[in-house]
């Protein structure tokens, strides 16, 4: 496994990988991996020939900087990790690196970009934008591996592969949950130990209200989860949005759509670390 901080270096390296006709696999990351990252590259190192991955913590999809300082940074482990996955290529770029001069582009696919991390989180899928619209120029992938786990950002990548015009695939992979439901998530790790054993009560609300749904309303379902989560001592729901799983609108009955889903957003703690999740209702 090779490590770059280069750009023009890691496009040399790749230049030749493409002459001798093999196909590219990106994986996308912003480090402090766990297996979900782990899930990803797996899938990309059986898929392509290459598998390239990399590891930026993108200051333009923050916004807030608070977040952003205590976000975990661990190359090291990252790259042992990433070596035992087999994955062939680490970018690791400097926010220099990546960013030489200020990225003035503005990027919005609304409705996608619009509604709930849109609404909650103003500015962010910009930033996704431009890191990975960036990333997908450096590297020029077959393939794009994207965790369900960020459930929206898969519909917002989409929409800017069809923007850019770009020929290459992405590849939606499953949510891997500790053993208590929990989603894995690098700000796992920042919550302290209380907060870490009140956190699956997310996971678990939201498998509740999916069983709860088959008997009641949707707006039943929707107040009797976000109920449950704020009954928690330590936890309160920034957002539940039920929504149609391809425009990401809102629906108001189970009748509305074929393919139904469910977004969270809960702050855990005192600090409090944002935790988000998802479930499928309905496909
Ligand atoms: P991040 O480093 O948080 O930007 O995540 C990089 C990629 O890993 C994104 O496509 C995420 O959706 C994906 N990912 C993060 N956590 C998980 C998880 N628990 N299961 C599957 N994919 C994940």
């Amino acid at each position: 496994m090779k490590l770059f901080r280069s750009i023009v270096e890691l496009q040399n390296e790749l230049f030749e990988v493409r002459k001798e006709g093999k196909s590219v696999g990106l994986v996308p990351t912003m480090g402090a991996l766990h297996e979900g990252h782990a899930s990803l590259v797996n899938r990309s190192v059986a898929e392509n020939d290459v598998t390239v991955v990399s590891v930026f913590l993108n200051p333009t999809q923050f916004n807030d900087q608070g977040d952003l300082d205590r976000y975990p940074r661990t190359l090291d482990a990252d790259c042992a990790l990433l070596e035992q996955c087999g994955a062939d290529y680490v970018f690791a770029p400097s926010v220099e690196e990546m960013y030489p001069t200020k990225d003035n582009r503005h990027f919005e696919f609304p409705p996608v970009t619009t509604v709930m991390e849109g609404a909650h989180r103003p500015g962010h899928f910009n930033g996704v934008c431009q890191v990975v619209s960036r990333l997908f120029y450096i590297v020029r992938p077959d393939r794009a591996y994207f965790g369900e786990k960020d459930w929206q950002q898969i519909a917002v990548v989409k929409a800017l592969v069809r923007y850019l015009g770009l020929k290459l695939q992405i590849v939606e992979c499953d949510t891997i949950r500790e053993a208590d439901g929990l989603a894995k998530s690098s700000r796992n790790t920042l919550l302290a130990p209380d907060e870490r054993a009140i956190a699956p009560k997310i996971y678990s609300a939201l498998k509740a209200g999916k069983e709860y749904g088959a008997t009641h309303t949707l707006k039943e379902t929707h107040d009797k989860v976000v109920a449950d989560i704020n009954a928690v001592d330590g936890l309160e729901v920034e957002y539940f949005s039920i929504v149609d799983g391809n425009t990401l609108q809102e629906v108001e009955s189970w009748d509305d759509s074929q393919y139904i889903a469910g977004c969270i957003t809960v702050y855990c703690g005192k600090t409090p670390i944002r935790l988000i999740d998802h479930i499928t209702f309905k496909e």
